[in-house]
């Protein structure tokens, strides 16, 4: 048994830290919001008042937070002040590669191990302790690291040194906003010239057009694996959450000189959608733009 500090309880911190406590692993839990703290408590862990009481004799520090502010104030105002030297500190959140570089070096000046651990997948995969996890640490720390997040993962990557982590998950996804983007025109193209969509996946889904966005994840309702295009394009990984990833990658891009403009257009394209009131949906659901049927 480990004893766990895991802070934010929101859509993915709250089924991690559910993850945990079912591991066998005693989970001190705090989030701002009172409710996700009592739903948690129902999953097994237990609750705590701050995060200062969280930590406080905690072996393993995991923070899901929404985006880099938050991972800066609560590691530099709280953690850092309050957690025991030994701790290892991990961070599951998105957030800009600076501010995980950052908090990396705040926290190994203070003399704690820590590591920016991002994840792929959804709700669902948190839920089920079935994530990927792309990490960012020193080399002689990754088994720990590995082992400690073993309870919420399917797979774990050690991408490299301190901000890797975030690295590998801004460019994936970039890469997935373009490819879903790219899926989206393809089928709305097929619908115009009148081919079927079913007949369209069957191609697409066994020729180099492949990709993920179209076999796994097909934004056409009714067509391949069950996807949230089949639910209305609700729950899944929501356009604002697709458009917060395309921002980092394009803040990231121009800060190192990068050229990614098939990512800017990703990145303008969920924008407008977004602006158009579709943050919520599912960010597959672009195609209804794409078709010109956003009232649909
Ligand atoms: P969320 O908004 O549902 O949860 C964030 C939680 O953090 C909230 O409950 C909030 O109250 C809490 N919080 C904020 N400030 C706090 C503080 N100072 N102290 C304690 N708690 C605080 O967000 P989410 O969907 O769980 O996402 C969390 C992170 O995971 C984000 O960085 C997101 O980009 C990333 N992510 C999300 C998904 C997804 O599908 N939702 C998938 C992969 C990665």
């Amino acid at each position: 048994m480990t004893r766990i500090a895991f802070i934010g309880l929101g859509n993915m911190g709250g089924g991690m830290a559910a993850s945990q406590a079912r591991a066998q692993h005693q989970v001190k839990a705090f989030d701002l919001s009172h409710e996700a703290v009592a739903r948690a408590v129902a999953a097994g862990c237990h609750a705590a008042d701050s995060v200062a009481e969280a930590v406080a004799d905690a072996e393993v520090v995991i923070t899901m937070l929404p985006a880099g502010p938050h991972v800066r104030s609560v590691y530099g105002e709280q953690i850092l002040a309050h957690a025991p030297k030994t701790a290892l500190l991990l961070d599951c959140s998105t957030i800009d590669v600076e501010s995980a570089r950052a908090v990396a070096r705040q926290a190994g000046e203070a003399g704690f191990r820590f590591a920016d651990a991002p994840v792929s997948g959804g709700i669902m995969a948190a839920e089920a302790g079935t994530l990927a996890f792309m990490v960012g640490c020193d080399a002689a720390d990754f088994p720990a690291v590995e082992a400690a997040l073993a309870p919420m993962s399917r797979v774990t990557i050690h991408a490299g040194d301190h901000g890797a982590g975030q690295a590998a998950k801004i460019c994936n996804n970039m890469l997935l906003g373009v490819s879903m983007i790219g899926t989206c025109e393809a089928f709305a193209l097929a619908e115009k010239l009148g081919l079927a969509a079913d007949r369209f996946f069957e191609v697409a889904s066994k020729s180099s057009g492949q990709c993920w966005s179209v076999s796994t994840y097909c934004p056409v309702p009714g067509v391949g694996p069950a996807t949230p295009a089949d639910r209305q394009y609700e729950g899944g990984f929501a356009t604002a959450m697709m458009l917060k990833d395309l921002k980092l990658a394009q803040d990231a891009a121009a800060k190192a000189g990068a050229s990614t403009p098939m990512g800017a257009q990703a990145e303008a394209l969920y924008a407008l959608f977004d602006a158009n009131g579709f943050g919520g949906k599912d960010f597959s659901a672009v195609i209804q733009m794409l078709r010109g049927r956003l009232a649909d």
